[in-house]
């Protein structure tokens, strides 16, 4: 009798936009002890636009941006999608750029070259400046810090939730950037009724620990976990299963596959990664997080229905 309500549990769950991979994991959903939401893209909109940005004296907001656009052309990421448009809406002109490097979960590095108007000096035998944009996760690599004079901003933007990278210079931390994100107005209804069924919501980022924290507190999540590097994501599903807990993760990237592998129920949402898409155990079609509780809601039910 069980493959009969299980096949019309999964016709029930693609109706309403959950493609099951695997069906038990689906039956698990209904002893979830905790689900562990990606940030950026899924309780967030993920939409980087570039907000503000400071400079170190030496350098002018032009030259910070056209470096930063510069070293980001190569990428796809949100991040550089944003600085590339900030540059473009001040007609700010581009170098080129070489020797792209995708830092993952830390940010990009390339090498510049540099036209002597736009240095300010005229050193022909400058073979180009090495210049870095990224997070906190970056600045641990090479080992540089946020200088005095830049502090404030980077503080203030991150109490705002705003998501900060770093323009690293020739070894000199140079520039801020801030970018603004907003939490989707669906994430707090999110939060709200897997407590209601008594469900820990946990956040798992590689942003930093200040736009990570104040996004937790705005929805009420109760396990932060930010400065992850893409290959420590599945650690921390671990972490929470070594406490005895049965887990789900939901995310959309590359970057979560491992998590959504190694978690009991791994639920890729939206459009997705064909990767996510590939490790994950249930896939929600639409980007709504609100799938998630409905998923876990139909899993009782369908439980229920087979007692
Ligand atoms: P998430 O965990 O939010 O999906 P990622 O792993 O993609 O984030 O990136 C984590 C962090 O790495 C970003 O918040 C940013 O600080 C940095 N980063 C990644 N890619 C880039 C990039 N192209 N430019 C600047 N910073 C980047
Ligand atoms: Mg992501």
């Amino acid at each position: 009798a069980i493959p009969l309500v299980v096949a019309i549990n999964t016709s029930l769950a693609a109706r309403n936009g959950m493609l099951v991979r695997d069906r038990i994991a689906m039956e698990q959903a209904r002893n979830l002890d905790a689900i562990i939401f990606d940030k950026t893209g899924t309780l967030t909109e993920g939409e980087h636009g570039v907000v503000g940005m400071e400079t170190v004296d030496s350098v002018d907001q032009t030259e910070a941006l056209a470096l930063a656009a510069a070293v980001e052309s190569d990428s796809e990421h949100m991040i550089a999608r944003a600085i590339r448009e900030a540059a473009a809406e001040r007609d700010v002109s581009v170098p080129d750029a070489s020797g792209f490097e995708a830092m993952k979960g830390r940010g990009v590095r390339a090498t510049v070259s540099v036209s002597s108007e736009a240095r300010g000096s005229s050193d022909a035998s400058d073979g180009g400046q090495e210049v870095y944009v990224g997070g906190p996760n970056l600045l641990d690599y090479l080992d540089s810090e946020v200088p005095e004079s830049l502090a404030a901003f980077a503080d203030e933007a991150g109490e705002n939730a705003q998501t900060v990278v770093y323009l690293v210079r020739d070894g000199d931390l140079v520039a801020a950037f801030a970018m603004a994100d907003v939490i989707r107005d669906e994430s707090y209804r999110v939060v709200e009724a897997l407590h209601d069924i008594g469900i820990e919501v946990a956040m798992l980022t590689g942003d930093s620990a200040d736009v990570a924290n104040a996004v937790a507190e705005e929805l009420g999540i109760d396990t932060v976990f930010a400065e992850v590097l893409p290959e420590d994501k599945d650690t921390k599903v671990q972490e929470l299963q070594d406490e005895g807990k049965l887990v789900a993760m939901v995310g959309d990237g590359v970057n979560d596959a491992p998590a959504l592998t190694r978690a009991d129920v791994g639920i890729a949402i939206g459009s997705g990664t064909d990767v996510a898409v590939q490790s994950a155990d249930v896939i929600l079609v639409q980007n709504n997080p609100m799938d998630v509780v409905r998923l876990v809601k139909l899993s009782k039910a369908s439980y229920r229905k087979m007692q």
